[in-house]
């Protein structure tokens, strides 16, 4: 290697004799990272969506090839984001493909020592069997002075700060129709 390509292999000459002054771009690339591409190039379809993991709602693109998500990257059209994800979001492309990630439902039974897998229907079916004996045996129809009260002391909700506005509202709505009073969201404690 002549003397001119040595020093052009040092990053900082490259800043300081080029046009990336501040050392982002070019000036900083090894040769193999010239030669590498993203993972996003050979996608098939890109999906939007938004980070599932805080209230903040980052924007993400979805990057799809062959059926499997490849990659998840922020989304630059976002006027709340502008593109970034926190570390948290960044790796979300673990919470879809981590092979940990449970994908059928697991029960375990009052002092049972295992778990069981349930069909989604049998397990909506026992939520809401359970839901509606709870707000039965914590109904109230009137206070000791007959004053009307209709409401449910068996029950409550306690939301997450990843549920969006329009799932906030629809759970307001059922269980404020349900009759319960303690409504409340994670992000408010
Ligand atoms: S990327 Fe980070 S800050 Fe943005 S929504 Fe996800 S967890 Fe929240």
């Amino acid at each position: 290697m002549d003397f001119e390509n040595l020093l052009r292999s040092w990053p900082v000459y490259r800043q300081l004799t080029g046009d990336d002054k501040l050392g982002r771009g070019k000036a900083a690339q090894s040769k193999r990272s010239l030669t590498l591409t993203p993972r996003t190039v050979d996608a098939d379809k890109v999906a939007h969506s938004v980070c599932p993991y805080c209230a903040v709602g980052c924007a993400q693109k979805v990057y799809v090839k062959d059926g499997k998500v490849t990659q998840i990257e922020g989304n630059p059209d976002s006027p709340i984001s502008r593109g970034r994800l926190c570390p948290k979001g960044s790796a979300s492309k673990q919470l879809v493909t981590g092979p940990q990630r449970l994908t059928k439902v697991r029960y375990r039974a009052p002092y049972a020592k295992d778990w069981q897998d349930l069909d989604l229907d049998t397990a909506m079916d026992m939520v809401a069997d359970r839901v509606l004996e709870a707000r039965e045996k914590g109904w109230q129809q009137f206070d000791k002075d007959r004053n009307t009260l209709r409401r449910t002391m068996g029950i409550a909700s306690l939301g997450g700060a990843t549920l969006d506005n329009e799932e906030n509202y629809l759970i307001k709505k059922l269980f404020t129709a349900l009759g319960a009073l303690q409504i409340e969201n994670q992000a408010r404690i």
